[in-house]
């Protein structure tokens, strides 16, 4: 199946095979017809799948009929400003050779200056939602609106923009049509679909939160106070190249980008108390290839779109299990192969089993020889953790020797107690 076959008119063509794009990626097989035909679509896609050019590519060709008495046409929400920058750069580059002018207003930037481009004539506005919305505040009209699409839906509800998006939504006008993208089909998710879209075309590309099959998941048993020469040391045995390393603290973030310089690796650091602007810098200049090592937290691990980058490592697993998926995304993107490498400390050891459960796959556990951990450090907690199961056994053990609480029989116990019955010796004849 190729572009063409999907219905994708010349100009996007063009513009695709400049970026080297040989054939869709499964969401865009999916999508883009559904969406050239006008459905409302709700899709879950994982993060690398090609998802921003699933629904930039129709949208762009349905706006290809120029109308200068109409405002803003297309309307596209994204989380983060490095989100939305990465979208607008996409849909510059798909929109090449169309006439098509497009914004990003997103927070932080001068928003006097945001309504001055606006006042230039953008068709296409990506944005993040709380800006849109003060723009709106300020005088920008959405009642031309044709298309709206909402990406990393569910990352946008778990950061609070589900106010903003509701009092968005009412500004557009009743007959539009309305894409929503999410990594997973959250509760919440689904809630917000029901509010905005009409009789949608569903599409699920993955499983609910699975990693890309092309990663390659490991994770490494260390000491937590060996985790610095650990990092150091992969990264120069192995010798990535680049590497993205995720902390799951601000203050872990600044400890290593202190740290690593040390042993000689150029390392950027971005995270939720760095400026905007600043982020970007870094993020440009680990692009350009002046750092060696990026540090991120989770804030940034949305909305980083680096080519081709083959290594992620969790430095510390993500507080919560959900992030670890947008984390690894980071790398095997569009189908390249990728490796995403855990370290993980004596409480690690048992978190990972919630992400191991959420993307339904073990993920190996190794030791790097020289970094062995040490067999006496054990969790301060699990004396007691024991202790309470102990003492929540005997008490259940006594309650049935009483008999007063008659020993429930589960799907579980039937079984035990029929294969009992099955092996039973008879006595000898
Ligand atoms: P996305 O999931 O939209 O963030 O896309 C991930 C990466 O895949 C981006 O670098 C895109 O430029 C690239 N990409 C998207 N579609 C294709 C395709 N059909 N073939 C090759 N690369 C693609």
């Amino acid at each position: 199946m190729s572009f063409a076959k999907l219905g994708v008119f010349q100009p996007l063509l063009d513009a695709i095979k400049l970026l080297g794009y040989k054939e869709p990626t499964l969401i865009q097989k999916r999508a883009i017809s559904l969406v050239l035909q006008k459905k409302d679509l709700f899709a879950t896609a994982q993060t690398g799948t090609g998802k921003t050019a699933a629904f930039a590519l129709p949208l762009l060709q349905k706006l290809r009929k120029k109308d200068p008495n109409k405002g803003v046409r297309a309307v596209i929400l994204a989380p983060t400003r490095e989100l939305s920058i990465q979208i607008y750069k996409d849909i510059n580059d798909y929109a090449k050779f169309m006439d098509i002018k497009s914004e990003a207003v997103i927070s932080g930037k001068d928003i006097v200056k945001q309504i001055k481009r606006l006042k230039g004539g953008a068709e296409v506005i990506v944005a993040t939602p709380g800006r849109l919305l003060e723009l709106t505040q300020n005088g920008l009209k959405l009642g031309d609106v044709e298309m709206f699409v909402l990406d990393e839906a569910d990352r946008m509800l778990d950061m609070g923009f589900s106010k903003d998006i509701k009092a968005i939504h009412p500004l557009l006008p009743k007959k539009h049509q309305t894409l929503l993208f999410g990594a997973t089909f959250s509760d919440k998710v689904r809630k917000l679909s029901k509010l905005i879209l009409r009789s949608p075309a569903f599409i699920e590309t993955a499983k609910k939160n699975t990693t890309v099959e092309t990663i390659n998941q490991v994770a490494y048993l260390v000491d937590a106070d060996k985790k610095p020469q650990l990092l150091s040391y992969l990264i120069g045995s192995r010798n990535f190249p680049q590497v993205l390393v995720f902390t799951r603290t601000k203050a872990s973030a600044d400890f290593l980008a202190k740290e690593l310089p040390k042993d000689g690796l150029k390392t950027g650091v971005i995270h939720g108390d760095k400026t905007k602007a600043n982020r970007q810098k870094t993020l440009e200049q680990f692009m350009e290839g002046r750092y060696r090592v990026l540090v991120a937290t989770d804030i940034a691990s949305r909305g980083l779109d680096i080519e081709e980058l083959p290594y992620v490592i969790n430095y510390e697993l993500p507080s919560i299990p959900e992030d670890y998926v947008h984390r690894v995304g980071r790398t095997g993107r569009a189908g390249r192969e990728g490796e995403a490498i855990s370290l993980l400390d004596v409480y690690e050891k048992f978190e990972i089993r919630d992400i191991e459960k959420l993307i339904g796959q073990k993920i190996d556990k190794e030791v790097i020889e020289g970094f062995e951990p040490d067999p006496n450090i054990r969790r301060k907690d699990i004396d007691a953790q024991k202790l309470k199961s102990e003492h929540k056994r005997q008490e259940q053990k006594r309650q049935h020797l009483k008999g007063k609480e008659p020993r429930k029989t589960t799907a579980r116990t039937l079984k035990v107690a029929r294969k009992k019955r099955k092996t039973t010796k008879r006595d000898p004849k």
